[in-house]
């Protein structure tokens, strides 16, 4: 049941529809794909949330050689030995994300071992699915007006496809941003909205936002600051209502008693293929808990990293407890993704604006191996002998 084998596989797509939010826009999607395998022909697939050939690097030069020949079900084992090896330069940051992937694909192959899904694994499906808010309204290189009625006419379409639930981008500019929120909400009355502004506004600004998110009964305000000032969270939360969100950007329990401690944040949102994996989100997750807050991972990437969060909120107890439970809402990106809707053969299913929490072994999707080629830039193989060698460029 030992580890014999390592491989990454970066897959690229060029977006038919570049789209932007407040940082920047995207004209295509990159992901680090991580295929661990055991002796028996076991393999786990995960995913890394960032720079794919920077985190390519972290696993093929660092991470694999150091565990390879370890049992591939000691999930806990493994990530402290993969912490420890790095712990000196890499507390965070890029090789967290390679730590991440390679945890994901461990709890995949772990639950392929023992014939159990990952939700059984981390202690048993509450709930069979999970609603989802709609990810999207993304920018288009259009003049605002025109921008504006595009958004709301996309936000109106996820209504219409069962959504209960959605979240806009702001932080273009702040006028924008108030006509935006308020053309939503007059379009959507009775539709759950929550906004992201992706860390764009400084302290005045996002107090402007925030009343007017208030005002118009949004959920949540995501990433209304710069995580480099989580200080800055409790001086907002003290001057509006409406809950504060954060965490895409901060890693490890470590990390997120640090963000947690400062104040001000009502939802934890960390990245399951970022934070430092599953086992990582775990920990995370209870310490949200102990703070009576709720995680909802942050989820932006392909399938497997879609399954893993799935599993996550479908294994969640919602703080507080109570019989007519507040529903925790997965993220489904619906922004133009090749690599979330064409490289699987088995995806998470969503019917109606929920999720089914997948029962099969592991994560419960599957890799298109034919289709990976498609997709494919590069690969790396790590082997027994921990000899590394390119296989594809
Ligand atoms: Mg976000």
């Amino acid at each position: 049941m030992n580890i014999k084998c390592i491989r990454t596989h970066h897959v690229r797509c060029q977006l038919d529809n570049p789209f932007g939010f407040s940082q920047w826009f995207y004209d295509q999607r990159n992901v680090l794909l991580v295929e661990v395998v055991a002796e028996n022909g076991v393999t786990g697939w995960g995913e890394c949330y960032g720079p794919a050939s920077v985190i390519e690097a972290a696993i093929e030069k660092f991470y694999a050689p150091k565990i390879l020949g370890m049992n591939i079900l000691s999930t806990e084992t493994i990530w402290h030995h993969m912490w420890r090896a790095s712990l000196d330069f890499a507390r965070s940051g890029v090789m967290m994300a390679g730590m991440s992937g390679i945890d994901m694909a461990l709890w995949d192959a772990k639950g392929k071992v023992l014939n159990q899904s990952v939700s059984q694994l981390i202690g048993g499906a509450a709930r069979d699915k999970v609603p989802c808010y709609a990810t999207g309204m993304y920018y288009l290189d259009l003049p605002e007006d025109v921008l504006l009625d595009k958004l709301v006419e996309e936000a109106v379409s996820y209504a219409e496809q069962g959504f209960k639930a959605m979240k806009i981008k702001v932080g273009k500019n702040v006028e924008f941003d108030e006509k935006l929120i308020v053309a939503m909400r007059k379009a959507l009355p009775t539709t759950i909205l929550a906004a992201d502004s992706n860390h764009a506004y400084d302290l005045p600004e996002a107090i402007k936002i925030a009343k007017i998110l208030d005002e118009n009964d949004y959920a949540w305000f995501e990433e209304p600051l710069s995580p480099e000032h989580p200080e800055l969270f409790t001086k907002l939360h003290e001057k509006a209502n409406v809950a504060i969100a954060t965490g895409e950007c901060e890693q490890t329990r470590y990390g997120f008693q640090r963000l947690i401690a400062a104040g001000g944040i009502q939802l934890v949102q960390a990245d399951l293929a970022y934070c430092g994996g599953i086992s990582e989100g775990l920990k995370i997750r209870s310490l949200a808990s102990a703070n009576g807050l709720n995680m909802i991972p942050h989820v932006w990437g392909t399938q497997l990293n879609l399954a893993a969060a799935t599993h996550f909120l479908g294994t969640a107890y919602n703080e507080p407890g109570r019989a007519e439970e507040k529903k925790l809402f997965l993220e489904y990106d619906r922004t133009e993704n090749p690599l979330r809707d064409e490289l699987y053969k088995v995806n998470v299913q969503v019917i109606d604006g929920e999720a089914i929490v997948p029962t099969g072994p592991g994560l419960g999707v599957e890799i298109d191996t034919t289709k990976l080629k498609d997709f494919v830039v590069n690969q790396t193989e790590t082997n027994w002998a921990a000899s590394v060698k390119q296989i594809a460029q």
